[in-house]
């Protein structure tokens, strides 16, 4: 140890330690600014990032907004407007309390806030630069804030190291803002990654976000939890079905009082209230929003606000068990009571569309179509009708749809990704059961292996490694060709031939994803390869296609077993009816 003597620090060392404290990675950057635009009211919010927020991070609400003379004083250490005194701690009702984030974030990047406290349309802007006086500007804006954070960690480069990429970046930031969007589903949130659309909701009721968020099947077949209260506390949300769950927690979501929480004895309670329909390592959909006293929550106990104390906590764990189990019990019996099990084929129809309802227009002489619609106001599902798909591609929409007709005029917009994941995945599924179904896109009828040019080292835990190594066959079988390397090392030295051609994932990310994916500990975990595998290597979005490749595309998906739902359960095709157009248009 040295001798040195002991002596204060420097104030911009102490902001610097601070700001490590709040501000870890882009993603909690975002969680500050929307605590911040939810606590000023806002009923939309838009975050925006570029290059997974390490270039720019934006969140704009329309909220009560910053007076101008207070734009600076709000971006120091220490400053809120949200608690005055000690006792104010013991019931916190904001999101916000500490006065650290705004200064915590200028401590370690460029900063602008931008902020307008009427809809006079004069927004004050101040842009702080690290270790540079404050400048000012106006412009127009209407009411509300918006803060753009650029350049994060620039002049911390230990912490820049430690951030994992934009792409990973960008899925940690699209995590908080889909929770907070389930946490807030009276909220409209709107995240755009490097100016695509990412994730939208209406604001509105949470089946509502669900449907946003997941797909309309989804947010139609999730199963309601509560309302329940017990004492001065309510319980509300939703539980996924069954047959669907997820290999990480990111989509269990518990929210009190409108914060979102990783409290660990409720994220146990929840778990406990599946009891063994929940495999091991699987994880579920679940939304489960508290609200109790602010008085009965201590959320002064983490830095970034991720955990809380809840003064009866016992009590409301068991809340949530009960209320989980009693909300999958129920399912259960109305699936027997209708015979129809909630598996992947439960995802195939209808679809819904998420419209907005029709105008109804006074004095217009209705025919009878219409007449039809308007005493039974227009339906917001369009089920796929049953028989035979025929799609034929018109053009492609940003990079990312196929726009297509059938022979009656229906009008069909067809997610190119998950149109291509679904035959891959079919493919793979088929090659088990020895039949060989349709030529794919792109690709021969057979799937063998195909050598790779590198064979990819791929590090396993020993747990993982001691799960994989009966595995390896039955891998073959998938045309993945690993084999142990010594240790809890392996050897990826072919991938099914399609990967090899033109996939846009790096064989090695791929084959560590998949070699992964296989040593997990679960009774499906070849499915889960199978999932994986033709999640990552379909036509991303994003890939422009030629008509030829657009049709190929929709002839295969129209051969398809389940051409409407994407292996993860996500809609594949909205359509868009003749008759829906003719009535939405008034034609
Ligand atoms: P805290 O949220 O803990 O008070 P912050 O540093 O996040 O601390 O923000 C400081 C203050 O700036 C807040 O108390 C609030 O008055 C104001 N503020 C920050 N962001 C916004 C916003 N989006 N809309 C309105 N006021 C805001
Ligand atoms: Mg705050």
């Amino acid at each position: 140890m040295s001798a040195a003597r002991i002596r204060p620090l420097p104030a911009e060392v102490v902001e610097r330690i601070a700001a490590g404290e709040v501000i870890e990675r882009p993603a909690s950057v975002v969680r500050e600014l929307l605590d911040n635009a939810l606590d000023a009211g806002a009923t939309s919010v838009r975050v925006e990032l570029r290059d997974g927020g390490c270039r720019l991070i934006r969140v704009a609400d329309d909220g009560a907004g910053i007076p101008p003379d207070e734009l600076v004083l709000a971006c120091q250490p220490h400053t809120t407007s949200k608690i005055a005194t000690l006792g104010d701690l013991a019931a916190v009702p904001t999101l916000g309390f500490r006065g650290e984030a705004l200064a915590s974030i200028a401590a370690v990047a460029a900063l602008e806030l931008s902020s307008a406290t009427s809809d006079d349309g004069l927004a004050h802007t101040i842009t702080l630069l690290p270790g540079k006086p404050p400048s000012r500007s106006v412009a127009a804006r209407s009411r509300g804030t918006t803060a753009t954070v650029r350049d994060l960690f620039q002049a911390v480069p230990a912490r820049r190291a430690l951030l994992r990429g934009p792409r990973a970046e960008a899925h940690r930031a699209l995590g908080v803002v889909r929770a907070y969007a389930l946490a807030r589903p009276d909220v409209r949130f709107t995240l755009v990654l490097d100016g695509r659309l990412a994730l939208q909701t209406p604001g509105g009721i949470l089946e509502e976000g669900i449907a946003a968020i997941y797909g309309a099947d989804l947010g139609r077949t999730a199963l309601p939890l509560g309302p329940l209260a017990v004492g001065s506390a309510t319980l509300s949300g939703i539980v996924g079905p069954r047959g669907i769950t997820f290999t990480t927690r990111e989509h269990v979501v518990l929210a009190v009082n409108g914060r979102v929480v990783a409290n660990h004895a409720l994220l146990a309670a929840a778990a406990a209230g599946y009891g063994p329909l929940l495999r091991k390592g699987r994880h579920p959909l679940l939304v489960a929003a508290l609200t109790l006293s602010p008085a009965a929550v201590d959320a002064n106990v983490h830095p970034a606000k991720a955990q809380v104390l809840l003064r009866d906590e016992p009590e409301i764990a068991r809340l949530l068990r009960e209320a989980v189990h009693a909300a999958l019990g129920r399912a259960a019996e109305s699936v027997a009571a209708h015979s129809s099990p909630p598996t992947a084929a439960h995802f195939t129809r209808p679809l819904q569309l998420a419209l907005p309802a029709p105008r109804t227009r006074r004095g217009l002489r209705l025919g009878e179509q219409r007449h039809r619609y308007h005493a039974n106001p227009l339906p917001l599902a369009e089920p796929l009708p049953a028989g035979p798909l025929s799609l034929q591609a018109l053009c492609q929409f940003d990079d990312a749809l196929i726009l297509a007709r059938t022979p009656a005029g229906d009008l069909y917009l067809v997610d190119q990704h998950r149109a291509h994941e679904r035959l891959l995945y079919e493919r793979l599924a088929a090659q088990r059961e020895g039949v060989h179904r349709m030529p794919l896109h792109g690709g021969s009828a057979e799937t063998p292996g195909q050598y790779l040019l590198d064979p990819v080292l791929v590090e396993l835990t020993p747990r993982q490694a001691a799960i994989l190594t009966p595995r390896l066959e039955e891998l073959a079988s998938l045309g993945i060709d690993c084999q142990p390397f010594g240790g809890s090392v392996f050897l990826v030295r072919a991938l099914p031939a399609f990967v090899t051609a033109g996939s846009a994932e790096l064989p090695h990310d791929l084959a560590g994803a998949l070699a992964r994916e296989a040593a997990e500990d679960a009774d499906d975990w070849l499915e889960h390869v199978r999932i994986a595998l033709a999640c990552r290597t379909a036509i991303k979005r994003g890939q422009t296609l030629s008509l030829t490749e657009q049709r190929a595309l929709l002839s295969d998906l129209c051969a398809a077993a389940v051409p409407a739902v994407c292996p993860h359960g996500s809609p594949i095709l909205l359509r868009y009816s003749r008759e829906y157009l003719i009535h939405a248009f008034d034609w």
